[in-house]
C-alpha cells in the first residue's frame, strides 16, 4: 500500500520469525515409542520407525508400562532396535512392582545385549492403589534405581525431570533435591515431563542452576492432537494446559487434519522459542505416529540423511506394509481408551 510505503512501513526488516529463522543451529532430536501390544501397533511401531531413522535421531527411547505390563514390549522392541538397526536404543526401566533381582536381570539383560542407555524411573503405583508405596526388596525411588544400575554396568543413564514439580512431591524444593539426587546418584541428563509454557520450563532450568545442577535437562515436547486426552492426563500429572492451547483446538473435533496442523505449530513454535534461548536438544514423544514428528523435524530443518541407521533399518523394512499413520476415529473419541499409540502408564492413568 502507498499509504504503508510512505510511513516507511516497507522499510522496515520483518525479522524475529521464527519460522524464518532457517539458519537457527539445526536441534538434536531424540524420539520415544511405546512398545506394540498388538500385531497391527507392532506394524505401525516399525513404519514408524523406519519413517524416522533417516532422521538421525540421537538415541530412541522405549516406554515402559506400568505393573511391568509390557515389560517384554519394552525389552523385545529394544533388542531388535540394537540388533536390526544402528539407532541407540534406550530402555525405559521402572522400579514399581519388581524386586531388586527382576530388574538388575533385566539390566543385565540389556548390559550383555550392548544396550548401554537406560531411562530410570520409579513409575506409578498399579491402577487404584492409593498412594505410592515400595514394595518391600524392591528398589523404592529412581535414585535407588540409578544407584543399583551403577554397580551393574556404566550405563549411560537418563531420569525424569518435572518442570512443575511431580504431583506428589511435598513441595517444588524436594522434587529438585530429588533430581539432584538422581544425578548424583550416577544419571547423565534429565528428561523433563512435557510443558506448553516455555517459561515455565526455563524457570525451571533457572532453578536446576542455581541449585549447581549442571547436567542436560532436555526438554521433553508432546505434539498434542488428541486435545482432549491430553487434558486429562496433564490434569492427573501436574502440567499446565494453557488458555491459548484450548483456545487453538477449540472448534477441532470433527477435523483430525486440523488438529495435526495445529499441533505440529505448537511443537514446531515451542523448540523454536527454546532455541533462542540456546537450548538445542529435545525428546520428542512419537506416540509411534511418525507423520506429526516428521513434519515437525522437517520445519526445524533436520533432514534425512544416509547414515548406517537409516540405511539398515530402512533395507529391513523395505517391504513391510505400511499401515494408515493417521489417527482413527477411536483415538480422537475422548471417552474411549482405545488409542493404540499411547503410553500404557498414560492409558491407565487416564482410563483407569
Ligand atoms: P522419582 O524420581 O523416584 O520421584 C517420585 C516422587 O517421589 C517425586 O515426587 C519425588 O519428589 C519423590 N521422592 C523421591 N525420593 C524420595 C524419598 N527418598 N522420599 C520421599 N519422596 C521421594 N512411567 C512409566 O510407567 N513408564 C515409562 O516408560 C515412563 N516414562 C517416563 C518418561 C519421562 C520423561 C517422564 C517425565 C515420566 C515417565 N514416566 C513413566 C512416569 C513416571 O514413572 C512417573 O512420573 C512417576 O510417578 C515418577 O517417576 P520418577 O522416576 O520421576 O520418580
Amino acid at each position: 500500500m502507498t499509504d504503508g510505503q510512505s510511513n516507511g512501513l516497507s522499510e522496515k526488516h520483518i525479522d524475529g520469525l521464527l519460522l524464518r529463522n532457517f539458519e537457527a543451529p539445526i536441534p538434536i532430536l531424540s524420539f520415544e515409542f511405546v512398545p506394540a501390544r498388538t500385531d497391527a501397533m507392532e506394524q505401525r511401531l516399525w513404519h514408524c520407525i523406519r519413517r524416522l531413522a533417516p532422521l538421525a535421531p540421537r538415541f530412541v527411547s522405549v516406554t515402559y508400562g506400568a505393573g511391568g505390563t509390557t515389560q517384554t514390549g519394552t525389552l523385545s522392541t529394544v533388542l531388535r532396535l540394537k540388533r536390526e538397526t544402528d539407532l541407540i536404543p534406550a530402555a525405559h526401566l521402572i522400579c514399581v512392582g519388581a524386586t531388586h533381582e527382576d530388574v538388575d536381570d533385566l539390566a543385565r539383560c540389556y548390559r550383555d545385549a550392548g544396550v548401554n542407555h537406560i531411562v530410570a524411573l520409579r513409575g506409578d503405583p498399579p491402577a487404584g492403589a492409593a498412594d505410592y508405596s515400595p514394595r518391600p526388596g524392591g528398589y523404592a525411588y529412581a535414585s535407588d534405581l540409578v544407584a543399583g544400575l551403577r554397580r551393574i554396568a556404566d550405563f549411560d543413564i537418563s531420569v525424569a525431570a518435572y518442570p512443575e514439580t511431580h504431583p506428589a512431591a511435598s513441595s517444588p524444593d524436594a522434587d529438585l533435591d530429588n533430581l539432584k539426587r538422581k544425578l548424583d546418584a550416577g544419571a547423565t541428563r534429565a528428561i523433563t515431563q512435557y510443558f506448553f509454557d516455555s517459561e515455565i520450563y526455563l524457570r525451571f532450568l533457572d532453578r536446576c542452576l542455581a541449585a549447581g545442577i549442571t547436567a542436560p535437562i532436555i526438554p521433553g515436547i508432546m505434539p498434542v492432537s488428541n486435545y482432549e486426552q491430553i487434558v486429562r492426563f496433564s490434569a492427573v500429572c501436574g502440567v499446565t494446559v494453557p488458555a491459548w492451547l484450548r483456545h487453538l483446538f477449540d472448534g477441532t473435533a470433527e477435523n483430525p487434519e486440523l488438529r495435526r496442523i495445529i499441533a505440529s505449530m505448537v511443537a514446531v513454535e515451542q523448540i523454536r522459542t527454546l532455541q533462542t534461548y540456546g537450548l538445542n536438544e529435545f525428546h520428542v514423544s512419537t506416540l509411534n505416529r511418525s507423520d506429526l514428528t516428521y513434519a515437525i523435524a522437517h520445519i526445524l530443518g533436520v533432514r534425512p540423511t544416509q547414515t548406517n541407521a537409516s540405511r539398515n533399518v530402512t533395507d529391513l523394512l523395505e517391504t513391510t506394509e505400511v499401515p494408515d499413520d493417521r489417527e482413527t476415529p477411536a483415538d480422537f473419541d475422548p471417552t474411549k481408551g482405545t488409542q493404540e499409540g499411547a503410553p500404557p502408564f498414560m492409558l491407565r492413568t487416564l482410563f483407569g
